[in-house]
């Protein structure tokens, strides 16, 4: 399906937006290899990573033979009905690289950007940055030892650079990226809120809070489908308004 205004995929993917040579010592490489010394689950994987591809983006990358094929396992294609012309899609890809993707496959938006995930206005204008993973995003809330050290020490450098270096972030503002990129952040509020609510798990630290975490986060106890989609459909509103219609 064309689109109005289809983002340059290339550009996307040939920009440096976190560059931090040797970070990985700091933490074991946690980003890609999730390893951690309080993680335990019981169903989540205790390797590798779970990544996620905007629809049109893994249709870029696929179509050149550089992303995984959909198995629906490991591979898979999430679509959200929420009320607009077609689906949200996005398509989840279960990592077990550690690290070690050069070659092999490239690397999506979202790694490239990890851990700050870019939150931008209906005009395309930086307003802040989000936490690039749940592991991230759960241990800011909790003040647990946060999974990427970047978080802490280097999101205000990021926030200033990518603010001041306006033609870095340029092929990000196309709608349908500023779409997706809104449902994500709509997404972290949302699950702000839910966790916040959780009053068992306020008083575990530890490994313990993460195993407890796992039941609540498997059971979508984090999650309100129906308030995300109306989120959905609101922004999509406004962003056609602007826009035009782009979905
Ligand atoms: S988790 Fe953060 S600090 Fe560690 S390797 Fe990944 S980006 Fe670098
Ligand atoms: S694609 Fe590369 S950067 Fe992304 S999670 Fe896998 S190994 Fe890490």
């Amino acid at each position: 399906m064309g689109h109005p205004f289809p983002p340059d995929w290339t550009a996307i993917h040939s920009q440096t937006y976190v560059y931090e040579p040797g970070c990985w010592e700091a933490c074991k490489g946690f980003c890609c290899s999730g390893r951690h010394e309080d993680f335990s689950f019981q169903l989540l994987p205790s390797r590798g990573a779970a990544i996620f591809y905007m629809q049109e983006e893994y249709e870029h990358l696929a179509g050149q033979g550089r992303a995984p094929k959909l198995d629906g396992v490991a591979t898979r294609q999430v679509s959200i009905e929420f009320g607009g012309p077609r689906p949200l899609s996005f398509v989840y890809h279960f990592c077990g690289l550690e690290g070690a993707c050069q070659g092999v496959l490239d690397k999506p938006f979202h790694c490239l950007v990890y851990p700050f995930m870019p939150v931008f206005d209906n005009y395309g204008a930086l307003l802040d940055v989000a936490p690039g993973s749940i592991f991230d995003l759960t241990a800011i809330l909790h003040d647990e030892q946060a999974s990427c050290p970047l978080w802490k020490t280097r999101k205000e450098h990021y926030l200033r650079l990518w603010r001041s270096r306006t033609p870095l972030l340029a092929p990000l503002r196309r709608p349908l990226v500023l779409f997706y990129l809104a449902a994500y952040k709509l997404f972290v509020d949302s699950y702000n809120e839910r966790f916040l609510d959780w009053e068992e798990g306020r008083e575990l630290r530890g490994a313990e809070f993460w195993s407890a975490w796992e039941l609540q986060y498997l059971g979508r106890r984090f999650f309100d489908s129906d308030l995300l989609k109306q989120g959905f459909l609101t922004k999509l509103h406004e962003l056609e308004k602007i826009h035009g219609s782009f979905f």
